[in-house]
């Protein structure tokens, strides 16, 4: 099965299907990501708030799998936007996975609210990683049009990715569009809406209809749109069934039908980002 790539704007290539630890507990990640490794999943998204760097470190030195071969992602804490804080926790989670260089690093939420509102002197010293040689590319999550807007106008340097929800129920087409017009590539978190769209009678209608599961339905909607996915689970059997979407392809209608599901705001299964304040103790 080959995951097709995605140029991003600096020109790596990201897989576009990849494997995401958001509350895999940290005593299990290792196993997780090892088994994902051993079905064919060559990206992992984690994060410094997911507390599970070090399991997958360990899942790749165990893996003897080439480090090009992989795609590593991370993101910045919410505690640690002052340069100098994001300076020294960008070197913990290298450390913590074991490696010189990760593939894409993120300021994970924008907290407009706090830091007297600036996430732009963050954004800049992402950018120093980069320039350092030991982040390949850097980007942001759940940055809204006019987070995007700013830190390209103030910088110059615009994000490889904007990691945002995007579901059937919510398909966020505003902070999408915003994305794509800065050239930036949109991840799509919470891919299957931790499973709150699997019951859906349309999605249930279409995999029907091509013999495949509501996941897997889905998960191929999204790679239709060009998005970026990596769905969570920790059982085997499930992160098979969310590998094998590349041996069908949905019509045109049946992808509209799909994105017609939107519930806008009220779909948000996470946090709004304009107003996201938490900073873990
Ligand atoms: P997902 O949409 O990937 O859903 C995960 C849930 O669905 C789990 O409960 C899992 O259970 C279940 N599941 C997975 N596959 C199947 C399947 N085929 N059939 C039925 N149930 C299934 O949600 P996540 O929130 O985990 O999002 C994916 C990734 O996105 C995260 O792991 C993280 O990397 C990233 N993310 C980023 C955020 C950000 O702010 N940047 C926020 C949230 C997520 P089980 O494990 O038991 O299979």
């Amino acid at each position: 099965m080959t995951v097709p790539t995605i140029t991003l704007n600096n020109q790596t290539t990201i897989p576009q299907l990849g494997f995401g630890v958001f509350q895999v507990p940290p005593e299990e990640t290792a196993a997780a990501v090892s088994t994902a490794f051993e079905i064919g999943y060559r990206h992992i998204d984690t994060a410094q708030m997911y507390q599970n760097e070090e399991g997958v470190g360990q899942a790749i030195r165990d893996s003897g799998i080439a480090r090009e071969e992989l795609w590593i992602t991370s993101k910045l804490n919410n505690g640690f936007h002052r340069p100098d804080d994001a300076r020294r926790a960008f070197d913990e989670t290298l450390e913590r996975l074991g490696l010189d260089t990760i593939d894409l690093f993120l300021i994970h939420w924008p907290l407009p609210t706090l830091y007297d509102g600036d996430y732009v002197s963050t954004w800049r010293t992402l950018s120093e990683f980069v320039e350092q040689g030991r982040a390949r590319s850097v980007g942001v999550s759940n940055f809204q049009p006019a987070h995007l807007d700013r830190v390209v106008e103030e910088t110059g340097v615009v994000p490889a990715v904007n990691q945002i929800e995007v579901h059937p129920y919510f398909c966020n087409e505003e902070a999408r569009a915003a994305s794509i017009r800065h050239g930036v590539e949109v991840e799509a978190w919470s891919p299957i809406a931790q499973g709150a769209v699997l019951g859906d009678e349309v999605i249930g209608r279409i995999a029907a209809a091509h013999g495949k599961t509501p996941a897997q339905v889905t998960l191929r909607w999204h790679v239709e749109r060009g998005d970026i996915v990596f769905p969570k689970s920790v059982s085997e059997q499930r992160m098979r069934e969310n590998f094998d979407i590349f041996d069908f392809s949905l019509s045109v209608d049946e992808v509209a039908a799909i994105s017609a599901l939107d519930r806008g705001a009220a779909g948000r299964m996470g946090p709004d980002p304009d107003t996201f304040d938490y900073v873990p103790a």
